[in-house]
């Protein structure tokens, strides 16, 4: 039997094998096969380098499959 199941895989490589790509307008881009990641890392990078606050559907509005 095998009891390992999935015991230390990362959730998202079940949802998804397409890579996810966001550019910011100053071109700052993240590529990632984790939409919630490249969505984490635009809305730092915003808040950051341009003290901006982005949703979480702004970033999704702007990234595209890679
Ligand atoms: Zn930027």
């Amino acid at each position: 039997m095998n009891t390992r199941f999935a015991l230390g895989a990362p959730i998202s490589a079940t949802m998804s094998k397409a890579m996810q790509q966001a550019t910011c307008s100053c071109g700052f881009s993240v590529t990632s096969e984790n939409r919630n990641e490249v969505v984490k890392v635009i809305q730092h990078h915003a808040h950051d380098e341009h003290g901006k606050e982005m949703t979480r559907d702004d970033v999704l509005a702007m990234m595209k499959q890679a």
